[in-house]
Formats: structure tokens, sequence, C-alpha cells
């Protein structure tokens, strides 16, 4: 049976945006007798924090969604990142870096796909008696991805399957993860990090069918590499487009669209959300 989920990241209130990605699962997760399950993706805990995720809940349940089984919260679960970042360092995969952003923006000459600077490798080479003198002095360090070592473990070209909304039938999608370059895994600040944290969960989650937005699509390459890496299954993807504003504008909770929140005070309906996401 199919298995779908939303997992929203509560660093602000829930938007139409999310609201028609929800919307899309859960109707997704009927029409296939399959499960609908929601994960909490409060990693960044300088951003998120329990008010926000219970209010993503509330949104949701206002609008009509209602989820199986009990919601998974990532900051409840560090211990399962670490394992899987644990057996990449094993495998020499990842290499700590100390590069500042300054540092990286200055001698960065490309940009990644989300369009911020592509790191240049500085810390890729550092002797590992080095790094490991800079780790006991307590310097702070982000773990990279060794994009060479990991894609030399991989010949052959990378896909993975998208799958179509009204048939699911299944189409394979050329992956080029190495335009991510030596990306991060976890985070200075946190021992993890969204790619890291999105494979791991949705394999013990068992999720079939990953329907999100477009703006991850790039992601998946990165993904599929990673789950390769770490022995995990390949879900199903479905990007679909993000919703724009008025001005034809991606909506999101930085540009000051309305939240759930506030249409709710304005006394729209959930059932007239619900009509224009699903229309
Ligand atoms: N937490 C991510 C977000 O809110 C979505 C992750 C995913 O669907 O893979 O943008």
């Amino acid at each position: 049976m199919p298995i779908f989920r939303f997992a929203p990241s509560p660093n602000g209130r829930l938007h139409l945006g999310h609201a028609y990605s929800a919307l899309l699962n859960a109707k997704l997760a009927q029409q296939t007798g399959g499960t609908f399950l929601v994960r909490i993706e409060d990693i960044d805990i300088t951003r998120c924090s329990p008010t926000l995720a219970d209010q993503c809940l509330t949104d949701l349940l206002w609008l009509g969604i209602e989820w199986d089984e009990g919601v998974r919260i990532q900051s409840e679960h560090w211990a399962d990142y670490t394992g899987a970042l644990i057996s990449l360092i094993s495998r020499d995969l990842l290499y700590p870096c100390f590069c500042t952003r300054k540092e990286i923006a200055e001698a960065a000459t490309q940009k990644d796909p989300d369009g911020a600077p592509l790191y240049p490798g500085t810390c890729r080479h550092i002797p590992s008696h080095e790094s490991e003198n800079l780790i006991e002095q307590g310097v702070s360090h982000s773990w990279r991805l060794n994009m060479d070592n990991a894609l030399a473990l991989m010949p052959g070209p990378h896909s993975y399957t998208r799958f179509a909304l009204h048939s699911l039938a299944t189409q394979s999608v050329a992956a080029n993860p190495a335009r991510w370059g030596d990306v991060i895994l976890a985070r200075k600040e946190i021992p993890t990090s969204y790619h890291i944290s999105v494979v791991v969960d949705d394999a013990l989650q068992n999720i079939t069918h990953v329907v999100r937005g477009a703006d991850l699509e790039a992601a998946t390459d990165l993904h599929t590499l990673l789950q390769t890496l770490l022995n995990l299954p390949k879900p199903l993807y479905h990007h679909h487009p993000l919703l724009t504003g008025e001005e034809g504008d991606k909506l999101s909770k930085s540009k000051n669209s309305p939240s759930i929140a506030q249409l709710r005070e304005d006394g729209v309906t959930p059932a007239s959300i619900r009509q224009q996401l699903l229309a």
C-alpha cells in the first residue's frame, strides 16, 4: 500500500502553498487506499519552535486534514541521523570543514542548484591528524560529503523514479548529484542536515511516494545518491508546481503571503480553501 507524507518545517506559519501540498498528499493517500503521515522537520533549532510545530498541526486539522499514526518530530530523533553520518564518516565519505561562510563566499567560483556558493573544496585535503587536532581544540566545524569519493563508489548513471499524479505511471529521471559538490551533511550548529534527515526518515517511515514542491526537485538528485550510499530504499517522487502569488512570485513564508491562520481570522472557510486548491 502506498505511504505518503507531508513534512513541513515549522519555521513560520503554514501558507497556501503548504496547504496545497498537504491536501494533495492526503487526497492521493485516500484515492489509493494508502496511508498519509505528517512529519515535523524541525532540526533547524535556530528557527523552529514547538509552538510553531503545534500551530502547523492546528492549521492542518482546521483544513480538515487528518493523518494516520503519530506525528514524527525530527528533533526527537537526533541519534538516527548521527547513525547515518557515522556510517558515512567510517567509509571516508565525509570530512570536517572549518571554513566560515565568508571564506566560502570569497573562494567560490560556482553556485549550487539552490544558488548558494558551491564549496571550493578547501578543507578536503586537510590531513586527518590536523583536522582531529582542530576538532579536539573545539574549533567549530561542519561535515561535508566528499562527492568524488561518493561518486567513485557508484559507477554508472544516477537516476530516480518519478510518478504521474493521476495514473501513478512511473518514469526514470536522470540525476546529477555532482552539481551539489561537497554539500554539508551536518551543520556547525546543528548535528544533521535536511538532506540526511529526510532520506533517513523517509526510509524509517517506509514512505513509498514523495509528493513535494518543485523547489526540491534538484535536491532529489542528491537524495538518490545518499539513499544508495546508506543502502536505503528509494521512494517514487512527484514534484508539484509551486503556487504563485498575484504577481506570479513564489508563495513563501518570508514574503508576507497570507498564512492559513490569517485566512482563518479573515473568515475564509476550510471548504473554500480546499475547493480553491484542489479544483
Ligand atoms: N521540510 C521541507 C520544507 O518544509 C520539505 C521536505 C520534503 O518534503 O522533502 O520545505
